[in-house]
């Protein structure tokens, strides 16, 4: 009989723990907006960012990359940058991928020295954008990300101006290393993300970033292999940013 009781409360508790595991979703409390709506649950998307750009040769380069795989990507530009580079920011437009605004200097210690600055930052390579394509874009990124720099009270200015924030949830080195080769850049573009379904993957245009270029249409053909949907981030994509600072 004792042994009956302990074989029903070793199968009760093994019943248990499988309820516990195939139930409960972790919440990814640092990231925001991330919950699937059912008819998006079996969808893989990956939204291709790239920074720093417009640049002459590297931008141009991944543009003929993502022509010839016809892919659709986000580019969060510069606003220093444009000047002399019309044609590349007309040339993304005109190829339908996204474009998102990046602070006009990218100097950390302008950019950040107030709220106020780094709204004017962006608000001015908005305008940038709407002497060349006449579209205000709305779409925005942080330089080294939102973490450490998103309060509250900045969370809420620029939900006002109905600016939308997007971090990223994998990323390549290529912003802290221009020499890294492209088998490392590949390797960490198509490591395990940490919302596989969803991914936000942050790469870079600079004009040094030709190892990018070079691991680029292995990446693309990496996620079309898997099935994921290529998007361009839209004011209508959910918004995924890092913890916002109290
Ligand atoms: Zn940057």
């Amino acid at each position: 009989m004792k042994i009956k009781n302990k074989a029903i409360l070793i199968t009760v508790s093994c019943l248990f723990i499988i309820f516990i595991l195939f139930n409960y979703t972790i919440p990814i409390s640092s990231y925001n907006n991330v919950k699937a709506s059912p008819s998006s649950m079996d969808e893989k998307i990956i939204y291709l960012t790239f920074d720093d750009g417009p640049s002459t040769n590297v931008t141009n380069k991944m543009l003929d990359i993502l022509k010839q795989q016809n892919v659709k990507a986000t580019f969060f530009v510069v606003g220093y940058k444009i000047n002399g580079r019309e044609d590349i920011l007309k040339r993304m437009y005109s190829e339908g991928h996204s474009i998102g605004l990046h602070t006009y200097t990218h100097v950390y210690r302008k950019v950040y020295a107030s709220d106020k600055d780094f709204i004017n930052e962006m608000n001015e390579t908005s305008m940038e954008i709407k002497k060349v394509l006449g579209i205000e874009p709305k779409i925005i990124r942080f330089p080294s990300g939102s973490k450490k720099h998103l309060t509250k009270n900045l969370l809420e200015e620029l939900h006002e101006k109905n600016y939308k924030i997007y971090d990223w949830n994998l990323c390549t080195s290529d912003g802290i290393n221009y020499n890294t080769k492209a088998n490392k850049l590949y390797r960490e573009a198509t490591q395990k993300c940490i919302n596989p379904n969803k991914i936000f993957l942050l790469m870079h245009c600079d004009a040094n970033n030709k190892s990018t270029c070079d691991c680029l249409e292995s990446v693309i053909l990496y996620y079309k292999n898997l099935g994921y949907h290529f998007k361009p981030i839209t004011p209508d994509t959910p918004e995924y940013y890092f913890r916002v600072k109290n």
